[in-house]
């Protein structure tokens, strides 16, 4: 069994999800085909949410007409036969009554997922009816029936494989599934996702669940490339990776794979092959245990970090101060990213604002504060980086000019993170892509 995943963009078009369709009919081996919201209704959906907590709800409907009026284009093209366009006219008014029916409810937070919810719900069925009119076999899992997550919004992964495998034990003879990515039940037994971009997460747990020969995520890139092609010009797939060196990647700006995605495929030793929905024969990134080779591999970028130096004397020779430091922040669930010390000093950064107060408040009894907003973390990421030649003379030489905040070598053998102002991100990037890969 192999899991594919195909994100907004793969079936944001009624001809990129007929070609989704050829991609996925194409092997003898049987899949669980994961799929995103159409690109943009996602961020529809949060909209109309906005709108409705705000009690707003001649905006909510507006943006509710938009978005139905936009599939109703849609599924004219996806589908041509009568029977068939029916029903994805039936499954376009069915989830836009639901809507509709909760412009008049009042909001509640649940209420706000179960909207967030029709994306995934709406994608699959189309591209389920897209499917009969084929002729394809195949068959519709609801992820709400075995995806679920804790109390902490963590997956409950040993209940997500027992639910899993009972179902498709159900249908021993199909070959071919289809089911959301995103939605799952929480505790409460409501309705729930696993947070934007989180379809990429649907799949690696659903490939962990079935110990599947390889997690596929389709996108509209070839692979993980070494820079960020959005900021640097030539930009190069990376063809292999470790998890680990995808961990650093992913978690420090690649936008390409959602940074939690790794550790059930790291887990159940499942391989994550990045491919590209435009260019299907492109060799794409493979991401498995092995690292392939030895070496920087790629850089990434990841904005809006929070600086927060804490100098004491009183750290001189201390013991147990760091953890009187680190207990502040697991009061206020506020994971660290960054750190470096000196004997009277800890620098250390944070992504997440929503505590800060609190946090540097609770600091300050244990020394002098400072605090720089809005940096950048720059990770270079790859194989035994520190030990091969020249790495750290190579990467410092061709930053020279830029001022770096702090530097973070050593915590793991793949990676080497720098905090810089926000506003040398642009140029850092630039200038390490012909330093350490000899690219424009
Ligand atoms: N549709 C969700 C989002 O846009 C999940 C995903 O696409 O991964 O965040
Ligand atoms: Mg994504």
């Amino acid at each position: 069994m192999k899991v594919m995943k195909f994100g907004g963009t793969s079936v944001g078009k009624p001809e990129r999800m007929r070609q989704v369709a050829s991609l996925v009919t194409k092997g003898t081996e049987p899949a669980i085909v994961v799929l995103s919201a159409l690109s943009g209704t996602t961020n529809s959906l949060v909209e109309i949410s906005d709108h409705l907590s705000n009690g707003d709800r001649a905006k909510a409907k507006q943006c509710i007409d938009k978005l139905e009026a936009h599939y109703h284009s849609f599924i004219k093209e996806l589908v041509k036969e009568k029977g068939p366009y029916e029903k994805a006219q039936a499954i376009v008014a069915e989830h836009f009554e639901f809507l509709n029916i909760i412009l008049r409810i009042s909001f509640s937070e649940a209420l706000s997922k179960d909207i967030l919810a029709q994306g995934e719900l709406l994608s699959t069925k189309l591209f389920s009816t897209y499917l009969d009119e084929q002729g394809v076999d195949h068959l519709l899992l609801p992820a709400l029936e075995f995806m679920v997550i804790d109390n902490y919004d963590e997956p409950k992964i040993n209940d997500i494989r027992t639910r899993l495998n009972q179902l498709l034990r159900k249908y021993k003879n199909k070959k071919l599934f289809i089911t959301q990515g995103y939605i799952c039940r929480n505790s409460k037994g409501e309705v729930d996702n696993l947070k934007r971009g989180g379809s990429d997460y649907s799949a690696s747990l659903i490939a962990a669940a079935v110990n599947a020969s390889v997690c596929e995520i389709w996108t509209d890139i070839d692979g993980m490339h070494n820079n960020d092609p959005r900021i640097v010009k030539k930009t190069v797939p990376v063809e292999q990776l470790s998890f680990d060196e995808a961990a650093e990647l992913a978690y420090f700006g690649a936008k390409i794979l959602h940074p939690a995605s790794i550790w059930p495929a790291q887990k159940f030793k499942i391989p994550v092959k990045l491919l590209n929905t435009m260019q299907p024969e492109a060799h794409g990134t493979l991401i498995s245990e092995e690292a392939g080779s030895v070496g920087v591999k790629a850089v990434a970028a990841k904005d809006n970090i929070i600086a927060i130096r804490i100098k004491s004397s009183r750290m001189l020779l201390a013991y147990g101060f760091l953890r009187k430091i680190f207990e502040v922040f697991e009061k206020y669930r506020t994971p660290i990213d960054m750190i470096t010390t000196s004997e009277v000093a800890v620098s250390l950064t944070i992504d997440s604002p929503v505590h800060l107060k609190e946090i540097i408040k609770e600091l300050e009894p244990f020394g002098s504060i400072e605090l720089d907003k809005n940096q950048t973390i720059i990770s270079v990421v790859g194989n035994e980086i520190a030990q091969t030649n020249d790495m750290v003379k190579k990467l410092f030489g061709s930053i020279r000019n830029i001022p770096v905040r702090m530097v973070s070598y050593g915590g793991s053998p793949h990676n080497i993170s720098l905090l810089v102002p926000a506003g040398y991100k642009t140029q850092i990037l630039r200038q390490l892509n012909k330093g350490m890969f000899g690219l424009e």
